[in-house]
């Protein structure tokens, strides 16, 4: 069995936890590897490598922290495939999502070469007679990011561009059920230059979590996953004096009004619902049907379903793959299982549908005349489950989203722009579409949610993690003819 070792001073290294986790390939079923789960000593041995590179790393000039971003973003973008291939093997998107993937995420690393000029401070030259003020930023030294199972290369990518640029040196825990991206993005970090210890993996599962999260050594902490692990890694990292930016779930609704072009909605929600099998913090897991859209919406949609072929990643007509375990897709299922009893109507069941033999896959489904306080309107489903849940008035839709306990993303489908701009500043979620289904920001805006979809008050990536992965120094400073010094106890005067 292949065993996935973790990434200390831009080498492989073994572990001798005695502790590993199965590997699967989610389109066979199949486990294809193990991971090894790192003891606490071996946490502590990533984070003294990572200490030991932190300080040469911030001495290195701006430019060449760029140059070494710039050549790996060439090394990615050339060799590209076989990065989606791995992703495609164990997390079991198709290759064309997982492209999708990379290409998002180096729009993290593209924003992150231009840091000489991110990381400029500012002067004021004569703040008081004959002194001047500036601030610079500085990197934390030693941080850690941990990331979940859905974007083994892109997330990652939001988080550790900006830190290395800024000057850090960063420690990521991937999932451990696809934990291989991360050591093919850290052998490439290597070829472009990057010195030993200032990219480090470390895999692992909760324990090498919680180790990370009481270090002294490691300053800040960049979590994304759910929300439960969210909320706790949120408490517990800032309990030990940390910087934390906590991701955690989401349910997007997607509102239609009754202006909007049916079709064009129905191809964006079965778009949005859909990839990767649902598994996206930014799917569109509800439709807010208003007024009367919501017969012809779901007839539209319902008519979509069966031509999604539904397959494994090496079938190059497969348009969605599997879900991650087969724990996870039976979980899912289970939302269907309850929908009927709860009083929802389950208008395509992906449980009967035509499926590959093996794997964890689980066909495409629609729920509808779903309500609050049914356990698939209230819980994140992450699968490929859309819900319908039909209101009269456009204020009725606002109200729906904004009591939901998640804020991660929404969108709203019209073709009435004074409706579209009264919903932008109407909701209280995040990341806000305008005919837009998935509307993640571009890299040199931020990504976060509101509500129990972000815990801290930072966003990730774009200017929000130049802020996060810095802290600002304040210098005044003054050269004074030293004949004119004297004592003075009074508090210090602007003049
Ligand atoms: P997860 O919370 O199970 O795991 C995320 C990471 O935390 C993994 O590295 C895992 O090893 C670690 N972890 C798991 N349990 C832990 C614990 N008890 N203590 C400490 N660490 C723990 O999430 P997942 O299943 O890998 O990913 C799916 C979730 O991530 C979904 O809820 C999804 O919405 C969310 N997500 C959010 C965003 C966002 O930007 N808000 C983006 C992607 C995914």
């Amino acid at each position: 069995m292949r065993t996935i070792e973790h990434w200390i001073d831009n080498a492989l290294v073994g572990s001798t936890s005695g502790r590993t986790a199965p590997v699967y390939n989610p389109a066979t079923g199949q486990q294809q590897a193990q991971v090894v789960l790192a003891s606490d000593e071996e946490v502590d041995a990533a984070v003294a490598s990572a200490a030991r590179a932190a300080r040469g790393w911030r001495e290195t000039s701006l430019s060449k922290r760029s140059d070494i971003l710039f050549t790996f973003r060439h090394l990615v973008v050339s060799r590209r495939a076989e990065l989606a291939e791995i992703v495609t093997s164990e997390h079991g998107k198709v290759p064309s999502d997982a492209a999708g993937e990379i290409a998002r995420g180096l729009e993290n690393v593209e924003f992150a070469c231009g840091i000489p000029q991110l990381l400029k401070g500012s002067f004021t030259e004569q703040a008081s007679t004959g002194v001047d003020v500036y601030s610079i930023r500085q990197p934390l030294g030693v941080v850690a990011g941990i990331t979940p199972f859905n974007f083994p290369a892109m997330v990652p990518m939001w988080m550790f561009a900006n830190a290395i640029a800024c000057g850090n040196a960063f420690i990521l825990k991937p999932s451990e059920k696809d934990p291989s991206a991360s050591l093919f993005i850290a052998a490439l970090l290597k070829e472009a230059g990057l010195p030993p210890g200032v990219f480090t993996v470390l895999q692992g599962d909760k324990g090498a979590v919680d180790r990370l999260l009481s270090h002294p050594d490691v300053a800040a902490i960049s979590f994304v996953g759910s929300t439960p692990v969210a909320r706790s890694i949120y408490t517990h990292g800032t309990a030990h004096g940390k910087r934390v930016q906590a991701l955690g779930g989401a349910k997007n609704h997607m509102v239609v009004l009754p202006d909007a072009d049916i079709d064009m909605a129905a191809d964006a929600a079965v778009s949005a619902a859909y990839g990767s099998a649902g598994e996206r913090c930014m799917a569109v897991s509800v439709v807010v049907a208003v007024g009367g859209v919501a017969d012809p919406l779901v007839d539209a949609i319902a008519k979509r379903l069966p031509m999604i072929e539904v397959g494994p990643g090496s079938q190059p007509s497969a348009e969605m793959g599997p879900l991650i375990t087969g724990e996870h897709r039976d979980k899912v299922a289970g939302y269907l299982a309850d929908a009927p009893a709860e009083g929802a109507t389950v208008v395509v069941d992906g449980r009967t549908a035509q499926l590959p033999a093996e794997g964890f896959f689980l066909g495409v489904s629609l729920i509808d005349n779903v309500r609050p306080g049914m356990r698939c309107y209230d819980e994140e489903i992450f699968g490929p489950v859309l819900s319908i849940v039909r209101v009269d008035t456009y204020d009725e839709a606002v109200a729906l989203v904004n009591t939901h306990q998640f804020g991660n993303g929404t969108a709203i489908f019209t073709r009435d722009g004074g409706a579209a701009r009264s919903f932008q500043f109407d909701i209280n979620v995040g990341m806000v579409g305008v005919n837009v289904p998935i509307p993640v920001p571009v890299a040199y805006y931020s990504f976060g949610g509101w509500k129990a979809s972000l815990f801290g008050d930072s966003n990730m990536y774009g200017p929000a993690g130049i802020d996060f992965y810095t802290r600002t120094k304040t210098v005044t400073a003054r050269w004074p003819d030293p004949a004119t010094s004297q004592v003075d106890l009074g508090f210090p005067r602007t003049r």
